[in-house]
Parts: structure tokens; C-alpha cells; sequence
């Protein structure tokens, strides 16, 4: 029985973390302390650890970072103004505002508040168009994570058959574009594919970001794929509550060649290249005549 080699995205993370905490350094003796400003409204669990998660990688890195927390009932104004006054300081270089959003916030108008030269999550329409162009200027986090995954694997992109399962603005779209810049034949699938399995079975390289637990299953793989897992599902406590992916993982690795693990796969490389961005952004003000 074949069993997978395993992508591990805690290691990868280690090594492009310490050479970004080297690019921080340097940063800082030429007098740039980057700075990563985060906004979170409200007291949703998951977004409260995702932002703790994310301070706390800056500061390890050697980042600095700004945690403003706004109650749920904030009038967006508020978080407006914050947002122009993190636009105009030039000591912050990225501003991330945590999402989801409380009911009474256009999430759009907010992402689209933020200056496209700060927007290191790349949400930005300015910036989503950039990619689509060819040029991005920020790559969101999670695409740009999984990305340097299959190079550090030299996973063959060229001319390969790629299957996304998932057209999410954060991670399907720009994942199917940045794959389709390496020059990958791309398919996306989605809640209205006719025939899932027959789309993942042809894929060289399967993506799955729907978010539905353990729903990619050894058959729907063809033998030797690369398999990445972006979900990331609680399950129910009465199946032990624990983090799982979107890929069935005890079925896929006996087909796959290689896979993503969850946790420990793409997440912590969600957070790495959020870093990587923060300090691209703050390398740009530098290098700016
Ligand atoms: P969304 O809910 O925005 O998108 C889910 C996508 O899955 C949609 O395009 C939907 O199709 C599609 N879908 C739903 N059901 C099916 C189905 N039965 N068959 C095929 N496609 C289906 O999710 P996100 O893209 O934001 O996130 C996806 C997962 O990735 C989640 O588990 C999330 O927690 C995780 N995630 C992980 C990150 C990380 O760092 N590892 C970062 C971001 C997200 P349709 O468009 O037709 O509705």
C-alpha cells in the first residue's frame, strides 16, 4: 500500500519564518521597524485566536504589530477612521482587518478602504487585479502559502493537471490564478460541479478549500497526486471535536504521493506569508525613491 510522503507546513514555516526575522533585522538597522496593524471587531472565538495567533508570529518574528479590538455593535465610522489614520502613518506598513464582520459593516467597502500599498492579506480589488494581470503586489496569504509549498516540494506545475475544489475570492480564485501563471492546465469546482469525482481524479495536484469535513476521499484521488488540504473543519464532539481538513486523510495518503497534513499543513503558512508580505511592504518603503 502506497503511503504519502507528508508536506509539513510547521517545518517550511520554521525556515521562511527565520529568514524573515534575518530580513527584519535588517530592516531595523536602517532605522524600519515593520509593523503589522490588525483590526478586529467583535467576539467571535476563531477570529480572536486568529488574531492572537497572528501578533504573536510578528512579535516572534520581530515585528512589530498593532492590535485595535472594537466592540461588536462598533459604528463602522469608527473603524473607517481608524483605518484612513493607519492609511496615513507611516511607521505601519500592512493593515489587516480580521473577517468576518459584524452585520452592520460592508465588508467590501472596508477591505476596499484600506490602502492597496498596506493590504497585505491582498484582498484589495486593486491588488486582486494585479494578480489577475500577472504582477501582483500582494499575494493573500493562504495561495501564496500553498504556492511555496509546491516549490519547496518541486512539485511539477507546468502543463499539470490542477483541480480546485473551492472559488472563494481568498483562496480559490487566486489560487487558480497564480497556478495557472506556472502555466498549469486549471479546473475549479465548486457547490454546483456536476461529477466532483470525475473532475479530482484527473488532477496532478488537488486543492480542497470548501470548508466540509473529510469530504475528499482516497477514491476520488488519482494514484500519486499531490494533495493539498486548505480546510480547516471542527468536528462535532461526539466525533472527538478535533481540527480536521477537507480531504479524508487516513484515505487519501494510501493514494496520494503527496499530502497536506491539518493542523500542521497550510495554516501555519497562512500566517507565515502574512509576515512575508508585511515585510515586503515595508522593504518597498525602503527601496522607494
Ligand atoms: P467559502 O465558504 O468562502 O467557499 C467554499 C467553496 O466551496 C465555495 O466556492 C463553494 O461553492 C464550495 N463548495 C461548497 N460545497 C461544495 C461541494 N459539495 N462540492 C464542491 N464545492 C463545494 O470558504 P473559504 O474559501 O473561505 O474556505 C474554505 C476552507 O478553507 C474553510 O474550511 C476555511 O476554514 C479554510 N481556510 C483555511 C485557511 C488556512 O489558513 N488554512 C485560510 C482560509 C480558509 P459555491 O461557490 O458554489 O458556494
Amino acid at each position: 500500500m502506497n503511503t504519502a510522503r507528508i508536506l509539513d507546513g510547521n517545518a517550511l514555516s520554521a525556515s521562511i519564518r527565520a529568514n524573515l526575522a534575518e530580513r527584519a533585522a535588517a530592516l531595523r538597522s536602517r532605522g524600519v521597524n515593520p509593523c503589522l496593524a490588525v483590526i478586529l471587531v467583535g467576539e467571535d472565538p476563531a477570529s480572536s485566536v486568529y488574531v492572537r495567533n497572528k501578533v504573536n508570529a510578528c512579535e516572534k518574528a520581530g515585528l512589530l504589530s498593532l492590535r485595535d479590538v472594537y466592540p461588536a455593535d462598533t459604528d463602522p465610522a469608527v473603524v473607517f477612521a481608524r483605518i484612513a489614520e493607519l492609511n496615513a502613518d507611516p511607521t505601519v506598513h500592512g493593515i489587516l482587518v480580521q473577517l468576518p464582520l459584524p452585520n452592520q459593516f460592508d465588508s467590501d467597502a472596508v477591505l476596499e478602504a484600506i490602502a492597496p500599498v498596506k493590504d497585505v492579506d491582498g484582498f484589495h480589488a486593486e491588488n486582486v487585479g494585479a494578480l489577475m494581470q500577472g504582477k501582483p503586489r500582494f499575494i493573500s496569504c493562504t495561495p501564496y502559502g500553498v504556492m511555496e509549498m509546491l516549490k519547496s516540494e518541486k512539485v511539477a506545475m507546468k502543463g499539470a493537471e490542477v483541480v480546485i475544489v473551492g472559488r472563494s475570492n481568498i483562496v480559490g480564485k487566486p489560487m487558480a490564478m497564480l497556478l495557472l501563471q506556472q502555466s498549469a492546465t486549471v479546473t475549479i469546482c465548486h457547490s454546483q460541479t456536476r461529477d466532483l469525482k470525475a473532475h479530482t481524479l484527473r488532477a496532478d495536484i488537488l486543492v480542497a478549500a470548501v470548508g466540509k469535513a473529510r469530504m475528499i476521499t482516497g477514491d476520488m484521488i488519482k494514484p500519486g497526486a499531490t494533495v493539498i488540504d486548505v480546510g480547516i473543519n471542527r468536528l462535532p464532539p461526539e466525533q472527538g471535536g478535533k481540527l480536521c481538513g477537507d480531504v479524508d486523510f487516513e484515505s487519501a495518503k494510501n493514494v496520494a504521493g503527496l499530502i497536506t497534513p491539518v493542523p500542521g499543513g497550510v495554516g501555519p503558512m497562512t500566517i507565515t506569508m502574512l509576515l512575508a508580505n508585511t515585510i515586503e511592504a515595508a522593504e518597498r518603503t525602503v527601496e522607494a525613491p
